[in-house]
């Protein structure tokens, strides 16, 4: 992994994109392909590729969808780091580093940072993962633009893209709702959605994810999380990363995940498409 912080670093600031295959990282995919996705991925890894590495995951989808919610508990399931860039530009804006200043006109705007700060931000934190001996990963949050996907590409190997998908008007009720708390730094929900069917899609009810008693009052809402600024992140996700999630669809990477509602509704689902539910009972089953 250190050759491949290096190799990010350099991609990011020459603009070079040339391919290297970093095949001291490995997964399993033949349990976690979806099996026509699995044909359509190329090349098959070697048996002691499969052997060695862990998934290298991308998740896609536009603000308020629930990237981070899934991410994160599939990073659980399959062992690997969550690594979320949001997370890490707020890290950065909560330090006195010299970046947060330049950093917090452009969040609280709703843009994306550049392309380079960015791939700085997440090369550090590959290179503290390695430190501690991470293989694997599932991205959030990165890439959202097609150079940043070029950079990704011209180092490591994707095995799969996932993309999740909502109704516009329910992403920005859910990023209105969206509360982190303060002291432990879950997320929770406030918003209870409840929209009629349109055009010939399905209606969808959403519980809120309440937080117990202890993160109540602790409750704090992230800045970027106002009407105005919301909408201007969903232009610019149509406007820069709709791009990405076709430069994967090209490479026959891409798995659409419309979510039919909820937790309780969409998780067993994407397992499903993941051909997760063995994994998933087998850790239950571990752990009662
Ligand atoms: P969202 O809820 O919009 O998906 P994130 O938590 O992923 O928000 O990101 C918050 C902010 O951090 C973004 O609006 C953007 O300013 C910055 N950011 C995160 N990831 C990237 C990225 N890959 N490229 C550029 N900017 C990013």
């Amino acid at each position: 992994m250190a050759a491949l912080t290096r190799l990010l670093r350099s991609a990011a600031t020459s603009g070079s994109t040339a391919r290297i295959s970093l095949s001291t990282l490995a997964s399993e995919p033949k349990t976690v392909f979806p099996a026509g996705l699995a044909a359509r991925l190329a090349p098959a890894p070697t048996r002691k590729e499969r052997d060695e590495r862990n998934v290298q995951w991308v998740f896609l989808g536009c603000p308020g969808v629930g990237k981070g919610t899934y991410a994160s508990r599939l990073s659980q399931l399959l062992g690997v780091p969550h690594i979320a860039t949001g997370d890490l530009v707020r890290e950065e804006l909560a330090s006195t580093g010299p970046l947060s200043q330049k950093l917090v006109d452009i969040v609280n705007q709703g843009k994306l940072v550049s392309d380079e700060i960015i791939v700085e931000l997440l090369t550090k934190r590959l290179s503290k993962g390695e430190e501690k001996g991470e293989s694997g990963f599932i991205l959030d949050g990165f890439p959202r633009t097609v150079r940043q996907a070029e950079i990704l590409e011209g180092v490591m190997d994707i095995d799969l893209v996932v993309n999740l998908k909502l109704r516009e008007d329910v992403l920005v009720e859910k990023c209105l709702g969206r509360r982190i708390c303060s002291e432990c730094g879950k997320n929770f929900n406030l918003a209870r959605i409840n929209v009629e069917g349109q055009n010939g899609q399905p209606g969808m009810y959403m519980p809120p994810l309440l937080p117990p008693s202890g993160c109540m009052t602790k409750l704090i809402t992230r800045a970027d999380d106002t009407e105005e600024v919301v909408k201007e992140r969903l232009r610019i996700y149509n406007d820069m990363s709709l791009p990405v999630e076709e430069f994967y669809r090209r490479q026959g990477r891409l798995l659409e995940f419309d979510l039919p509602g909820g937790i309780p509704e969409s998780w067993p689902k994407l397992l499903q498409v993941l051909s997760l539910e063995e994994h998933h009972e087998d850790k239950q089953l571990a752990a009662a």
